[in-house]
């Protein structure tokens, strides 16, 4: 039996070599955790995954083809090493977990495409940059059929950078600064429009306590180093600037239904993406926040 496995795993390592060279569905595909699948011509990336989350990295694409043309309106500026950040976190999460975050990579720069804005925004008629949009989606769509096939639902986070002056991560639940300003029990009447809706139905702490109370990504961000909005420390942003959530959060998290809920990370340049070595310190933090947090919140934790 051990033999008859080895070779089944032989063939499928064999079959991906031959499959992986454009985006894959879900009914053709053979996935190897860990591995990256691409899109044919190598600008969206998504390396597959076997627990219950999904890290999207929109921003941090750093290509610039020239039968691209530049977007002409619209944010131009990239999340500079969100893309390598991603790729730190998935790294740190395995280690940690033994199993691997799916994470989708858009390696075109935003300024040929934007992955987190509607595809007449995100391409501005550009064939080639509306191919890349679509390909971006449509591994997330993959990733999200395979959460919910293996694990009935999971945790996806769209990952970005900010450029604010506050050092601090900002958690965009689709919530805005002016709600978060609310007293807890006004919070609460806002878990239904939210984008983690229903990990707060499946978690037993209240919303506001899992927006930002002691147990909340924000507390579980700071307890190891790195200062987080919403937070017991920053319940709101005060009258400093909030990026609440986009696009993505909006279409990939629960909000309106669905198993998987979601929310933005902003991750701030100084401590975090300006060097390899807070890139790898934050990858370690971040995975293991992500973990204890799903341990806590939703019943099936990062995965089977
Ligand atoms: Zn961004």
């Amino acid at each position: 039996m051990k033999y008859l496995s080895e070779i089944y795993r032989l063939v499928i390592s064999l079959s991906f070599v031959f499959v992986a060279s454009g985006p894959v569905c879900a009914s053709d595909s053979v996935s190897v955790a860990g591995q990256s699948l691409f899109s044919k011509d190598k600008h969206i990336e998504y390396i597959v995954g076997s627990s219950s989350v999904i890290i999207s990295a929109p921003h941090g694409g750093r290509l610039v083809p020239a039968s691209i043309p530049d977007r002409k309106n619209g944010v131009l500026l990239a999340d500079g090493g969100t893309d390598r950040l991603a790729r730190d976190i998935a790294q740190a999460f395995h280690r940690q977990t033994g199993k691997y975050p799916h994470v989708i990579i858009c390696h075109l720069k935003r300024l040929k495409v934007d992955c987190n804005r509607e595809i007449k925004e995100a391409a501005q008629g550009s064939v080639e940059a509306e191919r890349a949009w679509t390909e971006f989606h449509q591994y997330i769509e993959q990733a999200r059929r395979a959460v919910i096939e293996k694990h009935g639902g999971g945790l996806y986070i769209d990952l970005h950078g900010h450029g604010h002056p506050e050092i601090r991560l900002e958690l965009g639940y689709l919530l805005s600064n002016l709600e978060l300003k609310g007293e807890d029990g006004k919070v609460e009447e806002l878990r239904g429009k939210s984008s983690i809706r229903k990990l707060a139905d499946d978690s037993k702490a209240s919303f506001a306590e899992l927006l930002r109370g002691d147990s909340s990504f924000g507390a579980l961000m700071k307890e190891r180093g790195f200062p987080a909005v919403p937070s017991p420390e920053f319940p709101h942003a005060g009258e400093e600037k909030y990026f609440n959530g986009g696009y993505n959060t909006r279409r990939y998290g629960s909000r309106d239904g669905g198993k998987i809920s979601g929310f933005q990370v902003e991750c701030p340049g100084k401590g975090v993406r300006n060097s390899k070595k807070n890139r790898r310190i934050f990858a370690k933090a971040f995975a293991d926040a992500v973990t204890v947090y799903l341990k806590i919140h939703a019943a099936v934790g990062v995965g089977k």
